[in-house]
């Protein structure tokens, strides 16, 4: 059997990694999205355990100590990080397992886990990231400068991806994301399996 794609979705600050996460896993309802934990206070709206495990600092220390993230990073002065938890069995059961985060976050992932597919979201303009950031409504002049500039920094860390997709539409993305998947489903390297099994005898 085929193993589950470890699927990570990352891109600067404002690009629309959420947005279109969100989209992927309403079109794709087998895909299991990873839930992080984050000492980050929650938005109005969201509910421990959905979007993320709302931990305080000190668990989030001693979930480090206890191993228990595959990634942590500290973004814009909170915490996040991805339960190791789960991750494995899932790819095990042949399920994709899809990670949206951050550029520090999958840059680590990458180091330890080379199979995975990273897929590096770019906006369509940097005039367009700038109306997004700022769209979202929740930012200060201060922290949309500070984030605007770090999203510029953090764009030149796309090349070191396998992927990049331009979220001009949301659904474009997703089509190009689903197209990414069914292209992994195929190489070689993730079928040798089939080789073997039809060559047995
Ligand atoms: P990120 O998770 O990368 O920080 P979000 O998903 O929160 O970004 O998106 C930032 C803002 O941009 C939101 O207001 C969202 O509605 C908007 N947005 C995301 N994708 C698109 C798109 N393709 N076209 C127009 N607006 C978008
Ligand atoms: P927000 O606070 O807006 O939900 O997320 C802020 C940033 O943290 C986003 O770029 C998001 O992708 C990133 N993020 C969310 N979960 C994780 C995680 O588990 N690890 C890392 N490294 N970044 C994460």
């Amino acid at each position: 059997m085929q193993k589950g794609l470890l699927l990570v979705v990352s891109g600067a600050s404002g690009t629309g990694k959420g947005t279109v996460c969100k989209k992927l896993l309403e079109e794709i309802p087998t895909l299991f999205y990873s839930i992080s934990a984050t000492t980050r206070q929650p938005r109005i709206g969201e509910t421990d355990g959905v979007e993320y495990f709302f931990i305080s600092v000190d668990e989030f220390k001693n979930w480090i100590a206890e191993e228990k993230f595959l990634e942590y990073a500290e973004v814009y002065g909170n915490f996040y990080g991805t339960p190791i938890h789960k991750i494995e069995e899932r790819l095990q059961r042949g399920e994709d397992v899809l990670l949206e985060i951050d550029i520090q976050g999958a840059l680590n992932v990458m180091k330890k886990r080379p199979d995975g597919v990273y897929i590096f979201l770019l906006p369509p303009s940097l005039e367009e990231l700038a109306n997004r950031i700022n769209g979202r409504g929740s930012e200060s002049p201060e922290t949309f400068s500070r984030r605007f500039n770090a999203a510029k920094n953090e764009i030149a860390v796309g090349e070191k991806y396998q992927y990049v997709v331009v979220n001009d539409t949301v659904d474009a993305a997703v089509e190009k994301i689903k197209s990414i998947i069914a292209a992994e489903r195929c190489k070689v390297k993730r079928n040798e399996f089939l080789f073997e099994k039809l060559l047995e005898n």
